[in-house]
């Protein structure tokens, strides 16, 4: 299982994610900060949990360009 974290109060709005990843994130035309689509949120954070390679791998590009770091990556095997 991989979680994807995204602290979504911190989004800048430079849509660095939406280009590398745009089948999971998407900006909105609200408040200018991005979505990461299918979340939940909980607490300060909105949580993805996949077991999908694609989507691991897609959400990792965006946590790499993303200058302000608010896209976190973490696995849990059982
Ligand atoms: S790359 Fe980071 S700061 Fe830029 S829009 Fe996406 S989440 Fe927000």
């Amino acid at each position: 299982m991989f979680i994807i974290s995204f602290k979504r109060k911190k989004c800048i709005g430079c849509y660095s994610c939406i280009e590398s990843s745009p089948l999971h994130f998407k900006m909105s035309k609200k408040d200018g900060k991005s979505f990461l689509l299918n979340s939940i949120k909980k607490k300060n954070f909105f949580i993805l949990k996949t077991k999908n390679w694609g989507t691991f791998l897609n959400c990792k590009k965006a946590s790499i360009v993303c200058p302000v770091k608010i896209i976190m990556l973490n696995s849990q095997f059982y």
